[in-house]
């Protein structure tokens, strides 16, 4: 249920309100926006009569939400989420650029394709130390001395870092080296470290499973909200189908339906759908055009001798003109970088 507040409540009303709804047994998530301020109330049951909490002096209305995710849902926030860590804005009309290696395999490496985010005029470098390899024979990533080298690599080139946690025990060592916390596809679902980092104070980018609905997916999202992380993006990477010529099916179709469910920010991820990196920049352009708020694909200046996911990354020059198109498209649709 959304609990729709009067235009000119007080502090010690909003209070009132938020106590009575305790004793009613619901778990109240205020939310402050341009227009209104909305108490989302988590725990109603279905017979519940809301018209105990219209009564209360200082609501003007009270809507039960319909859709299983309530804090993700577009019911409870209208406006588009816009996450600001350091300077950067993600969300709505803002396109980010987030690049980089799929893993980190050394400084000179992750030194150089920094410059290059950089120069592109992005603003998030990423790069896995924690690989959630298929297979137990590949590159597992580099662990903590990763972490050291993407976090030098990102301030020197006044970067933000993304990189992705695999499991709970993880997340304070991650914690102490990154600006946003990536749960990868494989972990979407992994609800102990869903609970974990609800609990954090810092972003998330919650990728999307292959084989998961979009409201599989914004019921993960709902585990963060709902223990208390408000800054959550989402990352469409593509979904199993049954042909073989790419690796998975990029949702194009996800971004622009995602958005009537949901508030929530919106990046995509043309790298890990594309079996090989010509694929990668029609599909960056499309989602771009798709509406949306910016992408993350995999760069490396030397494809053939990366140690993961050569074939789909985008050699500098491919990506520097990559982001000179994707610069056009978002001028006609209106969205700043
Ligand atoms: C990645 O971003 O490097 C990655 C492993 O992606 P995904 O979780 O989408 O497979
Ligand atoms: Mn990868």
């Amino acid at each position: 249920m959304i609990v729709i507040l009067e235009k000119n409540i007080t502090e010690e009303q909003i209070e009132n309100i938020s106590r009575k709804m305790n004793e009613f047994g619901l778990e109240v998530h205020r939310m402050d926006g341009k227009e209104r301020i909305v108490l989302g109330a988590i725990g109603i049951q279905p017979n519940f009569d809301v018209r105990k909490i219209k009564a209360i002096p200082g609501v003007s209305d009270a809507i039960k939400i319909l859709d299983p995710y309530k804090l993700a849902s577009r019911t409870f926030k209208q406006e588009d989420t816009i996450i600001k860590i350091n300077g950067v804005s993600i969300g709505s009309n803002y396109f980010t650029l987030i690049a980089g290696p799929c893993s980190i395999e050394n400084d000179e490496q992750i030194f150089r394709l920094a410059e290059v985010v950089a120069e592109s005029g992005g603003r998030v470098l990423r790069g896995g130390a924690f690989k959630p390899r298929t297979s137990p024979y590949s590159f597992q990533g580099l662990g903590e001395e990763g972490l050291k080298l993407i976090r030098q690599a990102a301030d020197r080139f006044n970067l933000l870092v993304i990189t992705e946690v695999m499991q709970t025990e993880q997340v304070d060592l991650v914690g102490k080296y990154t600006d946003i916390y990536q749960i990868g596809a494989r972990n979407m679902q992994n609800y102990p470290l869903l609970k974990e980092l609800g609990k954090i104070g810092k972003p998330v980018m919650l990728k999307r499973h292959w084989g998961a609905t979009l409201e599989e997916w914004l019921m993960s999202a709902e585990y963060l909200l709902s223990h208390g992380n408000k800054d959550v993006i989402l990352c469409e990477r593509g979904i199993r189908s049954f042909d073989t010529p790419g690796r998975f099916l990029f949702d194009l179709s996800a971004i622009p339906v995602l958005k009537k469910m949901t508030h929530l920010p919106v990046i995509a991820d043309p790298s890990h759908a594309a079996m090989y990196a010509s694929d990668v920049p029609s599909m960056a352009l499309a989602a771009a055009a798709a509406g949306a708020s910016g992408i993350m694909v995999e760069i490396h200046d030397q494809p053939d001798k990366a140690l993961s996911d050569g074939p789909q990354a985008l050699t500098s020059k491919v990506y520097l003109k990559l982001v000179e198109d994707i610069k056009k498209i978002a001028e006609v649709i209106g969205k700043s970088f």
